[in-house]
């Protein structure tokens, strides 16, 4: 932990704002948690009392926002661990390991889609933000919640995970309760893991119509996992603010994004789909039927994501990292995937990485941008990620990480 209290100043850097405009030479001077003073070309900030980073030409950009976060998802870049489950102790330790990863890896912010232990994320949080633990800032959220089922893969199977619009009132009032912020329900099946259930809708409507009736009085968001057409349509119609995926999203469920484009985040989530794809597993692990369900998401999503752009929908980078084929850390990969894939520049991405982040973890009017009055989230980045938004994958390029206007990694160090 940095005690240094003093102003920071950053002084020949390239600043990328944020706003997708590609980066200019400029200066930024840091005070408390906050941006105090953004310069451009020619112009100077303060230098009173502060500390002076010289920047060397380096790119100074606002944090990145990890849009579909999974801290208790196992695995990560440091750590394999082949399955899903691990005893709650080594859970716990597990999951703020990942959360200090992801924030050496330039994610400053994330938002849950849901945990494999109910009240986790919620602790995790509180010791991020009493600055115990290093980590993200984060939208915790409790578990999973599916319907009863025989899967193998079912963090949702939770004493309260009954069927009926009263069970689903409780559910949302109990995560509320114990301090969730986003409640992520599987509004559809997922055909990676069992063939057909994407196209499958898990609730009735008088069940997520009393989900969201009791979020908005518990005053929580709701996220939901989303490939069927119907299901991505009863999400938006009961006030979801995060759908993930909307893979096979029919026009109507187009038009109903677009009316909600004001208060509706979509992540498609794709950095999972091409993992699947790349995975070359061992003999004994058969993903032939995940593979060929990912190539079929990947090509309806590299025809959705531009169309759902076009109608003005607040899309997010996020990839459901923390698999043993897809870890926490590599989250930044996702970028690339959506230059490669979705018709995105860099900078549009490290847009919606950054000023989006801001917006979707609430904080739009003070996050995600680099701009006087901002939360002091920075990274300062050895290379061009406007130019190849592959250099924010490997973390010694990123000389330095700021959160709260403190350095998690100070210039200099390794
Ligand atoms: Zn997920």
């Amino acid at each position: 932990m940095n005690s240094d209290t003093r102003p920071v100043v950053f002084t020949n850097v390239r600043i990328f704002d944020g706003s997708g405009e590609l980066p200019f030479p400029g200066e930024v001077r840091v005070e408390g948690q906050r941006i105090a003073q953004v310069a451009r070309g020619t112009e100077r900030v303060s230098r009173d009392g502060a500390r002076v980073v010289e920047g060397g030409g380096a790119v100074l950009m606002p944090g990145m926002t990890e849009a579909h976060a999974h801290l208790t998802w196992p695995s990560s870049v440091e750590k394999f661990v082949p399955g899903m489950y691990l005893p709650p102790e080594e859970l716990a330790l597990t999951a703020a390991r990942n959360a200090r990863i992801l924030l050496d890896h330039g994610f400053t912010s994330a938002y849950s889609a849901g945990a494999l232990s109910k009240t986790l994320e919620i602790k995790l949080n509180e010791h991020i933000v009493s600055g115990g633990l290093p980590g993200p800032r984060l939208i915790p959220s409790s578990v999973e919640r599916e319907p009863p089922n025989e899967s193998e893969l079912d963090p949702g199977k939770v004493a309260d995970s009954v069927r009926g619009p009263d069970g689903m009132r409780a559910f949302v009032k109990g995560c509320a309760d114990i301090g969730a912020k986003a409640v992520k329900f599987l509004l559809s099946g997922e055909s990676a893991l069992k063939p057909g259930a994407s196209h499958e809708v898990l609730y009735t409507e008088d069940e997520i119509r009393a989900a969201g009736e009791q979020a908005r009085e518990s005053d929580v968001w709701l996220t939901g996992h989303a490939h069927a057409s119907d299901a991505v349509k009863l999400g938006v119609r009961h006030g979801f603010r995060v759908l993930y995926h909307c893979t096979y999203a029919d026009e109507e469920a187009l038009d109903l994004l677009e009316q909600a484009r004001d208060r509706i985040f979509v992540a498609p989530s794709i950095g999972i789909v091409q993992a699947t794809l790349d995975a070359n597993p061992p003999p004994h692990i058969d993903m032939r039927h995940m593979k060929e369900d990912a190539a079929i998401v990947m090509e309806r999503q590299r025809g959705l994501v531009p169309e759902l752009r076009r109608r003005g929908v607040k899309l997010l980078p996020g990839g459901d990292y923390g698999f043993p084929f897809n870890p926490n850390g590599r989250n930044a990969w996702d970028l690339e995937l959506w230059v490669r894939h979705l018709g995105y520049t860099p900078a549009q991405v490290l847009h919606a990485a950054t000023q989006l982040g801001g917006e979707i973890m609430g904080m739009g009017d003070e996050l995600g941008q680099v701009r006087p009055g901002f939360l002091a989230d920075l990274l300062l980045v050895d290379g061009d990620p406007c130019a190849d938004v592959r250099v924010l994958q490997d973390k010694n390029r990123l000389k330095a990480i700021m959160k709260d206007g403190r350095f998690h990694k100070a210039p200099g160090a390794q």
